[in-house]
């Protein structure tokens, strides 16, 4: 019999991701016991020789998070178009002696959409999470507006996929929010963007890339105008679960994966993210819902 095949997270720090608890539900649904999925904190030096050694220990993939999405991606053999596009990678295959990177954020925030399909969207921020949703909606043909506190970010961001950036947020079909506001201070939403909570109307779906417990306030604020609200756990279970099928071959549990993604108690997968840890129970209004905040 053999030993374990092994997957995981590699971050620095890591300790709060959910990731293991929504895969190791995911590998225990669909009957893969000798299959793991672990921790890896790691430092940004150590990456290179940890994932030039982890294949020889049982790995089979891993994802990759902050602060090593971009090395990662250097570090690969072979890397999607999405990947090379995006600048960056969140998934590792090892297979045949070689690293393959992916990024399975941008289908991941199409997935998590669902049969939303905007025309237009407006897009918060300029950082990693953001380059990977400008370059996803721009790839279906969205007419996207990028808005970022730093204006120079918005427009090289904008220019490299063909989006627009503004410093004024029009109406559009969908908003994004890829900045971090709203993370550490839920009341920082309506001061530090240049977001009104009585005009999020405009837009008929939100979403939050951001999660915590008890919810942002953007995405309270977008379900009582009566959008469409898809919060940041939405999009993780969705990029975890393009990432599983890549590794296992098998059809993700996704909802398998939402249950045990909302019912760990870690606020969130960012490690620049500490509020308070709630106790375990099931998610509160952090749901993404449809109108009216039934879950998906
Ligand atoms: P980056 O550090 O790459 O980018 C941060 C962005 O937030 C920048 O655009 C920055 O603007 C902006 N920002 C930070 N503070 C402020 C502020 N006070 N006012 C206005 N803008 C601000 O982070 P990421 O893109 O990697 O992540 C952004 C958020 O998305 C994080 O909270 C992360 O947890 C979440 N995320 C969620 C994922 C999911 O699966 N749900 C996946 C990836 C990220 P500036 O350029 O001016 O500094």
């Amino acid at each position: 019999m053999g030993g374990l095949t092994r997957l995981g997270v590699a971050g620095w720090p890591v300790a709060h991701s959910r990731s293991p608890a929504m895969h190791n539900a995911a590998l225990d649904a669909v009957g893969l016991d000798r299959w793991r999925y672990q921790l890896l904190p790691l430092p940004p030096d150590l990456l290179p020789e940890a994932v030039r050694a982890l294949p020889g220990v049982g790995f089979a993939g891993i994802n990759v998070t902050i602060p090593h999405k971009e090395a990662a991606l250097a570090l690969a053999d072979e890397a999607t178009a999405t990947a090379r596009a995006i600048g960056a990678a969140n998934t590792l295959t090892f297979a045949e002696g070689a690293v393959h990177a992916d990024n399975t954020d941008a289908p991941g925030l199409l997935a998590a959409l669902g049969d939303e399909h905007p025309d237009s969207a407006v897009v918060l921020g300029a950082g990693g999470s953001a380059r990977a949703v400008v370059y996803a909606l721009a790839q279906q043909g969205v007419a996207v507006k990028v808005w970022n506190r730093s204006v120079d970010r918005a427009r090289s961001l904008a220019s490299e996929f063909g989006a627009e950036a503004v410093q004024d947020l029009p109406a559009a079909d969908l908003l994004v929010n890829c900045t971090s506001v709203g993370l550490a201070d839920p009341s920082s939403t309506f001061k530090d963007l240049p977001v009104r909570a009585d005009a999020l109307g405009e837009y008929a779906c939100v979403v939050d890339l951001v999660y915590r417990a008890g919810g942002t306030g953007l995405l309270r604020e977008a379900k009582r105008t009566g959008a469409r609200t898809i919060d940041g756990i939405e999009v993780l279970v969705h990029q975890g679960a393009l990432s599983f099928e890549r590794w296992t071959g098998r059809a993700a549990p996704l909802e398998v994966m939402r249950r045990a993604a909302r019912g760990t108690a870690s606020p969130n997968d960012d490690p620049r993210s500490r509020p308070p840890v709630p106790a375990p129970g099931p998610a509160r209004d952090v749901g993404g819902g449809r109108r009216g905040g039934d879950q998906r």
